[in-house]
């Protein structure tokens, strides 16, 4: 749903404009120094991205998610480093809190998180449950006014900065399964968290990962999420199925940048006397990719207008994860097949997309979780969409 064209348009152009003068050319030192200079993190500060799905009672600008996912077409155009830092804030970081988080718990996180002031984190994933998060282990005991919680979450993104984290705890022992998991708000200087050093990754440099450990760490009762024991799996699943549209459409936005890098070198780059562009075996690389790109945002946008129409998108927003990151993997296979020998090296860039996007296949559910997702909803419902 788009609430405003015009305002959209404005945002959308002034995202475009940041993205092209600001964060393209950022793009290499950020890959070398692994880190986001604080000016740009001030800019997107000052253009409001941190807030961008927040509601605008609290500070944000309450994105739709047909919205949000225009937002994250044109912010897949740079590096996905930058939409990573400021994105877990709009999605994972604090959508817990939007969706079933009590009033007080609004008043209290939402409006930093929405200026940006507080980078949230999301901590479902543990050394010993990933795929099978319901199988988690980190544990939280009520001990009069407090809940001790006890554990280690792994590869948390933006860790090492965030100043709030959701995290999901086992409240019930004996119910081994979903039932027995809640949600709480951790703050980051709670005595007893640990955040370890940050991982050493394949891509996304800029994007930093770490673990988060729990030692007795006593969280106030008043922090338990919608104030109930028992629902945080449920919450966060619901957190997840709102962010996989936006990795999706992420996907989409880099697949376009990594095609249209690949048109002009085609376009650019001769052999054989003509340039490469002109090779129908280079054609069908451009065109498959570029057919594919438009299926993925078309998936993307049906999934997310579905959501503003408050359907349950549980089987849309797994079919356009895993078609749009699946898509964007051979997108980025082929920009560096057309680069030949310069797709390989450092310099053209390329390799670094290639190497970035290899991530969203793999988290918020990997391909393969998203199939399960997928066929799990047609044989309960025993019909398909469409
Ligand atoms: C850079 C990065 C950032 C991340 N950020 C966060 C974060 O902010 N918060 C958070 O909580 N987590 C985060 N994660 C964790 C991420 O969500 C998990 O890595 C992901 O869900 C997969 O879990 P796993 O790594 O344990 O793999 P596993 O679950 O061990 O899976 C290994 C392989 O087995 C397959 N597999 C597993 N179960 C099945 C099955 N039933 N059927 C078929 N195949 C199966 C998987 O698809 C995969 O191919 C992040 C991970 C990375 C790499």
């Amino acid at each position: 749903m788009i609430r405003d064209e015009e305002t959209l348009t404005l945002l959308l152009d002034t995202i475009a404009r940041f993205v092209r003068e600001r964060l393209v050319p950022a793009e290499a030192e950020v890959a070398r120094t692994d880190r986001i200079p604080e000016e740009i993190v001030a800019e997107m500060r000052r253009l409001g991205l941190f807030g961008l799905t927040i509601p605008e009672e609290y500070g944000g600008m309450g994105l739709t998610m047909e919205e949000e996912v225009r937002v994250y077409f044109e912010m897949g155009h740079t590096s996905p480093a930058f939409r990573s830092y400021f994105g877990t804030n709009c999605g994972i970081g604090s959508q817990a809190i939007v969706i079933d988080g009590t009033p007080e718990q609004k008043a209290r996180y939402l409006p930093r998180l929405a200026s940006g002031e507080l980078i949230g984190s999301f901590a479902l994933t543990e050394p010993g449950a990933g795929s099978d998060a319901a199988s988690l282990r980190t544990t939280a005991v009520r001990e009069g006014d407090c809940y001790v919680l006890n554990g280690t979450k792994r590869f948390i993104t933006n860790a090492p900065e965030a100043g709030i984290f959701t995290v999901m705890a086992r409240t019930d022992p004996a119910k081994k399964g979903a039932d027995g998991i809640s949600a709480f708000l951790v703050e980051r200087d709670t005595p007893g968290l640990w955040v370890g050093p940050p991982d050493v990754k394949m891509g996304q440099r800029g994007a930093h990962t770490a673990d988060v450990v729990f030692e007795n760490c006593r969280v106030p009762a008043e922090n338990l999420i919608g104030g109930r024991e028992g629902q945080g799996f449920k919450t966060a699943m619901k957190v997840l199925d709102k962010g996989r549209i936006a990795i999706a459409a992420t996907a989409v936005g880099v697949a376009e940048r990594m095609l249209q890098d690949a048109l002009r070198y085609a376009c650019e780059r001769e052999q054989f006397g003509k340039p490469i562009a002109e090779f129908q075996l280079v054609q069908t690389m451009l065109a498959d990719s570029q057919a594919e790109i438009y299926a993925a945002r078309c998936t993307v946008l049906d999934a997310a207008r579905l959501r503003d129409a408050g359907e349950n998108v549980n089987l849309q927003a797994a079919c356009a994860k895993m078609f749009a990151t699946e898509m964007c993997g051979r997108v980025a296979d082929r920009a560096v097949q057309i680069h030949g020998g310069a797709g390989y090296m450092a310099e053209y860039g390329i390799e670094r997309f290639y190497r970035d996007v290899r991530l969203f296949r793999i988290y918020e559910g990997t391909t393969q979780i998203q199939q399960l997702v997928i066929a799990r909803n047609l044989i309960r419902s025993g019909k398909i969409y469409g």
